[in-house]
């Protein structure tokens, strides 16, 4: 492990830029004090980031990391489906940062990154402090385009939740289908490419579909899609038919399934001009990069954060780098998997750039399992390089589960996912 001193790095700093010859470790060694630390400070304690302020003093405890996040307890979307259904408490998703402080020596700051100054390597709080740093991670997930569908809001929300940031919209979805009649009708608005978590809505039909199965097995669910396929579609129908018949009906876009707008007095869906009108609806809306990434201007026309793939470095602002949901990082989906993954190799990026080194080879690895029934898994997994396309999957490295499968292979699955959330949660916040 080596050290980084925060004056050696300015000094560096300085000297690198007037030479642009000589690199971080060996000026260090040069300078040879060890007093104060190199800091970096991380925007956003959830997937990405925690695991990035978590891994950056893991690999060096030299460097002063400041992790800011303005929720003291941090609630997972993945298996916020389950607690639809039903399987799990939201306290069972919910988890502090106590380790990440006292195991790990990480700075934690509750409060909201106001602003950004990139030129002054500077952040203000909320709270009105000002920070400067030596490096940023930016990890603030997602934000929500409210405008894409007519008569939707913040304020709509309250009527029709997205729940697609865990905590109290997804308890206020569970109640609304905890007092719908037996027989009632639930839409599920699915969202156009990319979006956060892309075989979540389908996890959350099945989920839902389980807990109606139970307690109101008249009732139906109608998922409206902007896309015409979707994230492991022929595991999901053919769950859907075994263990759900008739209960969940898919509109593909080319099928009248897109979204153009909502009458949340009168519980109405507007799709390609047909008006389904529902008991609950819970409306995912279009996505781009987090808040704070769109007012620093880390965005691209697309929404979304162009990074280069070896560092996760913006290629808008130098020294800050993005990473999660908000970044647009090649083949990669935006899961809680892949977050984590992109946050470690952006702090060995970090760390060997500090030292005047060569970003080390990057690879990546994701897997998405997604409940259909508490014993019924899928899954779709890949690994992940950098090519000279940037990231891509490597052929042959990852997969679906099978189509034709015995029962016992789902029920293994269904224990791989519950593994799979103890394990990374654990890996971040435990
Ligand atoms: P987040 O984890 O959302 O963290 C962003 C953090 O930044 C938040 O805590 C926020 O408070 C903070 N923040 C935002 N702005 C600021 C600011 N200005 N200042 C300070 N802090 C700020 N992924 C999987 O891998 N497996 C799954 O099974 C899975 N299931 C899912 C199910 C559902 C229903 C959903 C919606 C998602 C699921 N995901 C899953 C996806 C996963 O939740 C995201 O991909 C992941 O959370 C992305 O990590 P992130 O760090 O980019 O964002």
């Amino acid at each position: 492990m080596k050290n980084i001193t925060r004056r050696a790095f300015l000094k560096i700093a300085g000297a690198a830029s007037a030479t642009g010859v000589l690199g971080y470790s060996a000026m260090a060694r040069a300078a040879g004090t060890n007093k104060g630390s190199a800091r970096v400070i991380v925007v956003g304690g959830g997937f990405g980031g925690a695991t990035c302020a978590r891994y950056l003093r893991r690999l060096d405890q030299g460097i002063a990391v400041t992790l800011i996040e303005p929720s003291v307890k941090f609630i997972t979307c993945p298996f916020s489906n389950l607690v639809l259904g039903g399987l799990r408490t939201m306290d069972s998703i919910t988890h502090d940062y106590n380790a990440l402080k006292q195991i790990h020596g990480v700075n934690m700051i509750h409060d909201t990154v106001d602003r950004i100054d990139p030129v002054g390597k500077k952040l203000t709080l909320k709270g009105g402090k000002t920070l400067t740093y030596d490096s940023l991670v930016v990890s603030p997930g997602i934000d929500f385009n409210w405008a894409a569908i007519e008569g939707y809001s913040e304020k709509a929300a309250q009527v029709m939740p997205h729940a697609w940031k865990a905590g109290p919209q997804t308890v206020l979805l569970r109640n609304q289908l905890k007092a719908m009649k037996n027989g009632g009708k639930v839409i599920i608005v699915s969202p156009p490419n990319p979006f956060r978590c892309p075989p979540g809505p389908y996890e959350r039909a099945s989920m839902i579909a389980h807990y109606l199965k139970q307690h109101k097995p008249r009732s139906k669910i109608v998922i409206l899609d902007a896309k015409d396929k979707f994230s492991k579609q022929p595991l999901f129908q053919d769950g859907w038919k075994k263990l759900y018949p008739g209960m969940i009906e898919w509109v593909s876009g080319a099928k009248g399934g897109t979204t153009q707008g909502v009458d949340v007095k009168k519980m109405l869906v507007d799709a390609d001009l047909v008006k389904h009108k529902a008991d609950v609806v819970n409306l995912i809306p279009h996505q781009t990069a987090g808040k704070i990434a769109v007012k620093t201007g880390l965005v691209d026309k697309t929404g979304w954060c162009p990074v280069d793939p070896k560092t996760f470095e913006s290629k808008l602002h130098a020294g800050i780098h993005v990473i999660g949901d908000s970044a647009i990082a090649g083949a990669l989906p935006k899961s809680g998997f892949a977050a984590s993954s992109e946050a470690k190799m952006c702090a060995a990026a970090i760390i060997a750039l500090f030292n005047g080194e060569t970003p080390p080879e990057n690879s990546f690895v994701n897997t998405c399992y997604s409940l259909i029934a508490p014993r019924y898994g899928i899954s779709v997994a890949g690994v992940y390089r950098n090519t000279e396309k940037g990231i891509t999957e490597i052929e042959g490295a990852g997969g679906v589960s099978p189509r034709e499968a015995p029962d016992s292979f789902r029920e293994d699955e269904a224990k791989y996912t519950f593994g799979w959330y103890e394990s990374i949660v654990a890996d971040i916040w435990g």
